[in-house]
């Protein structure tokens, strides 16, 4: 199966693409789980406003990998993309299938994937238009007020509280809030507040438990927009790192990046290559203002689904 099956019909009506926000990703995964009973899903914590945070998880390999998205509100590009992995991978698999060349039944022998979906619900849903009324769309729009020159609700990344769950982790964070708050990100923002201190939003201390659980030899978070590949925090160079960011690079056309000093701290990557020496990577999505316009999402599933598939073989057969 390739991604032109996938993608062949107007892409509006597959249902892949259609799973973006809290709603379509829970009946979209609750289908998929009934279908395919390999795929395993759980709740791995609750958001602000009380929704699960879910998690899928397939393969049987040694060589895990935690993929997650949408740690920013108006990027769920990344929860299209990995919902359409999700459900080609499956099919590939029960029909003895390929995805971009390689049979999915190697990629799930290979390793086990763990993918987060919709790290901030509140957010995504916020962006989209899908919350217009009660008191934490209220307070969102409070706090937007503050800050006229984001668009709202689209130009939203934080979580419905106002802060930016990939400025929560715990790896230069001080850094991060002096930078931010000398930008004038000094308080609930619709992005780049950190919080009142490392991991106090409930979405990041969802993901960093279910990340210390699963203690994964590689991470990938999913962001929009630039085609980059983040891959180095501070003077950390786990091993292999720089090599598989390299394969992902030649599959993908997607550059390989040293992170810029003032984005450079308290993400997602930034803590997991501090705390546990292995590779991680954020992966920029796209071109363009965020959030990135549908019509781009057949060439960024198909320059990111294969990243992954590299990710995923890394520890068996080296790219
Ligand atoms: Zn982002």
């Amino acid at each position: 199966m390739f991604a032109d099956d996938l993608f062949s019909e107007n892409l509006g009506k597959m249902p892949c693409a259609e799973a973006k926000n809290f709603a379509s990703v829970s009946s979209a995964l609750s289908r998929l789980s009934s279908e395919y009973s390999f795929l395993k899903t759980e709740c791995i914590g609750r958001s602000v406003m009380g929704k699960p945070i879910l998690a899928a998880s397939l393969g049987t390999g040694e060589n895990s990998v935690l993929i997650s998205a949408a740690h920013h509100a108006n990027e769920w590009v990344g929860t299209q993309v990995m919902m359409c992995f999700i459900e080609q991978l499956c099919r590939a698999y029960v029909s003895d299938g390929e995805l971009f060349g390689v049979l999915a039944k190697d990629i799930l022998a290979c390793s086990r994937l763990y993918l987060v979906p919709l790290v901030n619900p509140d957010g995504v849903d916020l962006a989209q238009g899908k919350l217009a009324s009660g008191g934490f769309f209220k307070l969102a729009k409070c706090i937007a007020l503050g800050f006229p020159h984001i668009p709202f609700p689209q130009g939203w990344k934080a979580n419905i509280n106002g802060i930016d769950l990939n400025l929560q982790y715990p790896a230069g964070w001080e850094q991060a809030k002096a930078i931010k708050f000398s930008q004038g990100y000094d308080r609930p923002a619709p992005r780049d507040y950190v919080g009142d201190g490392p991991l106090c939003a409930p979405e990041s201390i969802a993901l960093a438990r279910y990340t210390r659980r699963i203690s994964p030899g590689i991470i990938i978070a999913l962001h929009s927009q630039g085609e980059v590949i983040y891959w180095k925090y501070s003077t950390f160079e786990p091993t292999g790192s720089r090599e598989l960011g390299q394969s992902m690079s030649e599959v993908s056309g997607y550059e390989l990046f040293e992170t810029p000093a003032e984005s450079g701290n308290a993400g997602y990557k930034d803590w997991f290559i501090k705390e546990f020496d292995r590779p991680g990577y954020t992966l920029e999505l796209g071109l363009g203002e965020n959030p990135l316009p549908e019509a781009q999402l057949p060439k960024i599933y198909a320059d990111t689904a294969p990243m992954l598939i590299r990710a995923a073989l890394w520890n068996c057969y080296k790219a």
